[in-house]
């Protein structure tokens, strides 16, 4: 018998503004006393959720029971930026895409396999248009570097025979109705998702089928007899089978440790002002989501609802070992999300930022996921390297292929790499990583 203690439980730190202006539609359930499943999935984010509609798919009669530690839609899956891209999004290469044509043809092919599931989801699940929106993205460029990036990421675009189009200032003002960007490279196959809506609707759906279990974290993993048991504060789930869906808290349950960086990001929500002619003049059209030319710079999206708008700003990285920010920090983050909204929009000064918040990345430093059968019936669909709405949703759904024997040819793919390598030991590697990160957001400039 292997009884495995979680060491640590995930933290919220701010309150995500789409959580915010979320709407639930469903009952939150905790679990209490004992539970046999024929599948255990721990994590209800975009790893865990897909891997339990997979299951679901292939094996519609199993009782599969899904825990979460907080409440669906307050995790990193309700707190990012919402861009569910296409193309390669490869945060450490400064314009994204770091392989060759072939490897972009395949890491997209990848994507879009991710990005379907996802959209059979929302149409399953009656997902609107705020909520999952197939508008596109802007890779926006304020310097004349960034204009140099995003020539070189339209390269490899069409060495891979991509469709992309190259947007100039004056197309970039009728947009975003600001004179701060000289340039723009727009990809249309990237999503535009509610991030708080989606999974709470996505849980919701599952719901009739499956159990998700909310307010229920796993504080130990113990595998007997051939099945798993994990315990919760007020009850325990039997089952001979159980997909990680925690991301970088897979470390906390005792795998991949010394491999995997977690990386906090930074984003703040404007309140809402008039979508009228104010909103017009000083933002442009109802609508529109921009990258950073820059990978280490700033992603900013308008999203308008009835007769209000809001604009959503995501800068700043940084590399922390512990789980909890204190409030300067996230002040401090506040005050340069403020200072690159008044650069871009001067006319929204006076509007206040009514949220700002952190969320975990997890990356590795060869770019891979922590995936695969870690132990007997245990599977890992973790790190997802930046870009979880999509990395994540594929992993879990990686995850239930290979955990049910179902052999295909995406997930033959899927593993055909090594795994996460070893990072130096700290402090060294959060000295190493935290200098890299700031190096590159000086470098990028006014891009962040
Ligand atoms: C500000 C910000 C902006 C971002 N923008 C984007 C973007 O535009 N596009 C994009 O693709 N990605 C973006 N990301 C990253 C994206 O949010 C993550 O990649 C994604 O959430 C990872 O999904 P996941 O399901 O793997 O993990 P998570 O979302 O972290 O879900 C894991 C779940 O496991 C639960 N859990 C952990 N431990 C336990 C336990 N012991 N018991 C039970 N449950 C447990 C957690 O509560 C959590 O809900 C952004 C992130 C941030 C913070």
């Amino acid at each position: 018998m292997i009884t495995r203690p979680v060491k640590r439980l995930p933290v919220e730190n701010g309150i995500s503004g789409w959580e915010a202006i979320s709407q639930r539609s469903f009952p939150v359930r905790c679990l209490e006393g004992r539970v046999n499943a024929d599948w255990l999935i721990i994590g209800a984010g975009f790893a865990g959720l897909s891997a339990a509609r997979r299951l679901l798919q292939l094996h519609p009669d199993d009782k599969i029971v899904v825990l979460e530690a907080s409440e669906v839609g307050k995790g990193t899956s309700g707190r990012n930026s919402g861009y569910m891209i296409d193309v390669p999004h490869n945060l450490s290469s400064s314009e994204y895409s770091s392989g060759g044509a072939d490897s972009t043809r395949r890491e997209m092919a990848q994507n879009r396999y991710a990005i379907e599931f996802a959209r059979r989801a929302a149409e399953a699940y009656g997902m609107s248009r705020e909520t999952f929106d197939p508008a596109g993205k802007i890779n926006a460029a304020a310097t004349a570097r960034g204009m140099k990036l995003n020539v070189s990421f339209g390269q490899s675009l069409k060495a891979a025979g991509e469709k992309h189009t190259f947007l100039d200032a004056a197309e970039m003002r009728e947009i975003t109705g600001s004179n701060y960007y000289l340039g723009g490279l727009y990809t249309p196959g990237a999503v535009l998702i509610q991030p708080a809506d989606y999974v709470r609707q996505f849980a919701a759906g599952l719901s009739h089928d499956i159990d998700v279990f909310e307010r229920s974290p796993v504080t130990s993993l113990r595998r007997d007899n051939g099945t798993w048991m994990a315990l919760t504060t007020l009850g325990s789930v039997c089952a001979p089978k159980v997909i990680l869906g925690v991301n970088g808290h897979v470390e906390d349950f005792g795998h991949f440790g010394g491999r995997l960086m977690h990386i906090f990001a930074y984003a703040s929500m404007t309140a809402p002002f008039p979508a009228d002619d104010f909103g017009h003049k000083a933002s442009g059209r109802d609508r529109w989501a921009l990258l950073p030319a820059d990978a280490m710079g700033a992603t900013v999206r308008k999203i308008t609802s009835g007769n209000q708008s809001r604009i959503v700003i995501r800068t700043r990285y940084t590399y922390d070992t512990t789980l909890t920010l204190s409030q300067s920090r996230l002040s401090k983050m506040a005050q340069a999300h403020r200072r690159s909204m008044d650069a871009r929009f001067p006319n929204l000064e006076g509007i206040p930022f009514e949220h700002s918040w952190a969320g975990r990345l997890c990356l590795s430093l060869n770019h891979v996921p922590a995936f695969g059968e870690i132990d007997e019936g245990l599977f890992s669909a973790c790190c997802e390297n930046g870009l979880g709405t999509v990395k994540s949703t594929l992993a879990g759904m990686m995850a239930a292929d290979l955990a049910t024997g179902f052999t295909s040819r995406e997930l033959k793919e899927y593993m055909n790499h090594r795994g996460p390598t070893r990072l130096p030991p700290e402090p060294f590697a959060w000295l190493g990583i935290n200098s890299v990160i700031r190096l590159q957001e000086l470098r990028a400039g006014r891009e962040g």
